[in-house]
């Protein structure tokens, strides 16, 4: 007479009952056949347990207990998709790196902007993609108004600021840099996957994803989608701004993507007449950041209101600060090791 296996008996009995079954069990990925769970979890709560397809565990048990068939070990889903980080890279872009912050205004855009110069200045290939797609500032800190522009290889291609920075921002597609995008977040994310991997980005060292403020639909899909190699945070002393930007780093550490560094932006603001340093948004928070990310602080950025009128100008590359060219030298160092 046939037996036909009940999901609902305990592991521990099929296994007493037909020797050698753990061995299917442990083709399914149960290894705890002979473990003290088994003596109470039943087949059905296993397989529920460690998201098993219950069928196919049971025609292979009955299958076994038939002719003592053990089917080879079964390939299992993941416990957790797959980290950003190990998603692959476009031919030519040897890191992507997206910047990230909690709240909006923090200056992440600008100092990506800068970041980007100052590598550029010391003979790196860097690019911008500029994520956020409702409130782009890319193409304005650049000056660049070129679409993209298709190139002799018959692909579009990302226009490029005077100095050389491959750009890509929601404002080089619309008729006026004052058009709203009123997007709904799948199209949103639909738009940055199509920035990324239908443009020709050629050969860059650094491709820097500028995303918008919080943990919504773009930064999930650029953490999620495309391949960053690590993030970097963006944050100021004012304790909102921080509060902010530790779920941010939250967000980074559930999906598994490195955290290269923060950056604390407007830290301070030094006379240039005194030399005095005054905390304008209070003393700093980065030691709290560091050592709630476990990543280094990259660098103290002051408040220079110099800055305001080459951003409004589309001059941000005309902008020479040793701040920033720290910044960049510290962002080689940890980036060297991802
Ligand atoms: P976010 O991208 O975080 O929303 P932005 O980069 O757009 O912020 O910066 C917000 C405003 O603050 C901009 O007008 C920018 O020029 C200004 N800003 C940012 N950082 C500084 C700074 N260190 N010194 C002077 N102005 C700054």
């Amino acid at each position: 007479m046939q037996t036909t296996i009940s999901p609902d008996v305990t592991i521990r009995e099929t296994v007493d009952q037909h020797p050698g079954a753990e061995r299917v069990f442990a083709a399914h990925g149960l290894p705890c056949a002979g473990c003290h769970v088994s003596t109470h979890e039943t087949i059905r709560q296993g397989a529920g347990a460690h998201r098993l397809d219950l069928d196919a565990l049971l025609a292979d048990l009955n299958r076994f207990v038939a002719d003592g068939t053990v089917p080879p070990p079964r390939e299992r889903p993941a416990a957790h998709p797959p980290g950003p980080q190990k998603r692959e890279l476009k031919a030519g872009i040897k890191h992507v790196v997206a910047i990230m912050s909690g709240k909006g205004g923090v200056g992440k855009s600008l100092v990506t902007g800068l970041l980007a110069v100052a590598l550029q200045r010391q003979g790196l290939r860097v690019g911008i993609l500029d994520a956020d797609i409702t409130g782009p500032s890319m193409a304005r800190l650049f000056g660049v108004s070129a679409r993209p522009y298709q190139g002799a290889d018959g692909k579009p291609h990302p226009p490029a600021s005077k100095s050389g920075i491959a750009i890509m921002s929601m404002n080089l597609l619309t008729d006026k840099e004052t058009d709203a995008v009123i997007w709904r977040g799948p199209m949103v994310s639909r738009a940055i996957q199509q920035f990324y991997a239908d443009l020709e980005w050629g050969e860059l060292d650094y491709l820097l994803i500028d995303l918008p403020p919080g943990t919504s639909d773009a930064p999930l899909t650029v953490l999620q989608a495309l391949p960053v190699s690590g993030v970097v945070l963006v944050s100021t002393p004012q304790g909102l701004a921080t509060m902010i930007v530790s779920k941010a780093i939250k967000l980074v550490q559930q999906l598994h993507a490195p955290i290269l560094g923060i950056v604390e932006n407007m830290s301070y603001y030094r006379d240039p007449e005194s030399g005095r340093r005054f905390d304008l948004f209070g003393p700093s928070k980065g030691v709290s950041l560091v050592v709630e990310s476990g990543a280094p602080l990259l660098a103290e950025l002051p408040i220079d209101s110099s800055l305001t009128a080459l951003c409004d100008e589309g001059r941000i590359e005309e902008y020479h600060s040793a701040d920033y060219d720290a910044l960049a030298a510290n962002f080689q160092n940890v980036s060297a090791k991802i």
